[in-house]
């Protein structure tokens, strides 16, 4: 088959998956729209601050801007946070105590968390004295059978820690309403006990957010979704004011938190970012589901289902071999407008515990809403597509690709 006519087949079984992104984007926009109305955001959020930031107006206007968003009671947004993995450690750190445990519901949480959980002398969690335990995924689903066998013979459980998206596995995003269901479930057996959701990639792909399916607190990373592509760096924590206050404190000191912290730059470009959320996770959902109906085409096989709507951004592609993966690697770099010229090598990436290939030519770096494709070099060599900023984008990328193995459109 011809590039064009693979690309064409795609889109024509696409057609109604598109109109109900279509439908998410158009309900997330007016939320997010009425979050602006709601906080007053005006031109004077937008101006940098120096020093200890004391009384920065933009600051506080971000946090409520989010928080409203995301239908949660109280958020933390910072360019001050590196990372989504910052985010989620910060939570952990900022809410937990020596002596607690972490129960996981979703298994073995994302590689770059695991020197933050058990590293042994860097300062992790384990060297403060909290636990870590976790019940894997059955088929995929949340093993309730499981959850509560561990729940009945662990003491001191503090926290339930949700994973949403697929991270490096081969699996669905867990959707809100499975949130709710694990919610429902685990609060009365923990009445006291955290609930924090894992919310990279999960932002704005559906109605709602973790914290409307009563998640007590939920992270993520602003050069993922909720950045809309714009915002330079940073992360956010949204839920309980209670939480966010503990976060606050692990972000900067304990008794000041939120009252200090600046940034030189402005901050246009988180709202900005916001703002375009939806629309550009929205694009990023449907290159995915595009790049997946191709690949299928080719005869690879690809998670999540193509004939449904995607609950994260992630498009994860079997390859089965390393050539395979690599290529595919190579061809969404040269199809970037930055960095076309590089070809990806795998290499020994902090954070990870096995070799990561990484195709990104992106404004931002590193970031996975923009175009980008990573893999760790292990069976049964799995590429995790992600992002564009636009559909056009991942469209042009993907016909590279299929051109190059010899469908010549
Ligand atoms: C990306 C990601 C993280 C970590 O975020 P970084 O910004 O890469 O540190 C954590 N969990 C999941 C599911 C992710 O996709």
């Amino acid at each position: 088959m011809h590039t064009n006519d693979i690309i064409a087949a795609a889109e024509k079984r696409a057609a109604r998956i598109f109109k109900e992104i279509d439908d998410i984007a158009l309900f997330n926009q007016k939320k997010v729209l009425d979050a602006f109305k709601k906080c007053r955001i005006e031109a004077r959020h937008f101006y940098q601050s120096t020093g200890y930031g004391y009384d920065d107006a933009g600051r506080a206007a971000l946090n409520a801007v989010f928080a409203a968003a995301f239908g949660s009671e109280s958020a933390v947004v910072s360019p001050l946070i590196a990372s989504g993995t910052h985010a989620i450690y910060l939570a952990l750190s900022g809410i937990l105590r020596p002596g607690g445990t972490v129960l996981s519901i979703t298994g073995k949480p994302y590689d770059t968390l695991s020197g933050a959980i058990k590293g042994a002398g860097n300062g992790s969690l384990h060297d403060f004295g909290i636990k870590f335990r976790e019940v894997s995924l059955k088929a995929g689903k949340i093993d309730f059978t499981a959850i509560g066998r561990a729940i009945k013979k662990t003491p001191g459980i503090k926290m339930i820690y949700i994973q949403r998206s697929c991270g490096y596995e081969l699996r669905q995003a867990l959707s809100t309403d499975d949130i709710r269901a694990a919610v429902n479930f685990i609060r009365p057996l923990l009445p006291d006990a955290c609930i924090a959701v894992d919310n990279c990639y999960g932002e704005f792909t559906g109605r709602e957010e973790p914290a409307e399916c009563g998640a007590d607190i939920m992270m993520g990373s602003l050069i993922k979704n909720p950045g809309g592509g714009i915002a330079p760096c940073g992360g956010y924590a949204a839920g309980k004011a209670e939480y966010i206050r503990l976060i606050e404190n692990r972000l900067t000191v304990p008794g000041m938190g939120g009252e200090i912290g600046s940034y030189a730059a402005g901050y246009r470009a988180f709202f900005q970012g916001l703002f375009m959320a939806p629309h550009t996770t929205a694009q990023a959902l449907k290159g995915s589901v595009l790049a997946g109906l191709c690949m299928e085409i080719m005869g690879f096989t690809t998670s999540p289902d193509v004939k449904k709507i995607p609950r994260d951004i992630i498009r994860a592609v079997k390859f089965g071999n390393k050539k395979d993966l690599v290529e595919f690697c190579e061809k969404i770099q040269a199809a970037s407008p930055v960095d076309s010229f590089v070809t990806p090598v795998p290499w020994a990436m902090p954070g990870y515990d096995d070799q990561v290939i990484m195709a990104a030519g992106a404004f931002v770096q590193g970031a996975s809403i923009e175009l980008s494709c990573d893999a760790p070099i292990r069976e049964p060599y799995v590429a995790y597509l992600q992002g564009g900023l636009t559909y056009e984008h991942v469209k042009i990328a993907i016909a590279g690709f299929l051109e190059g193995r010899g469908s010549h459109g």
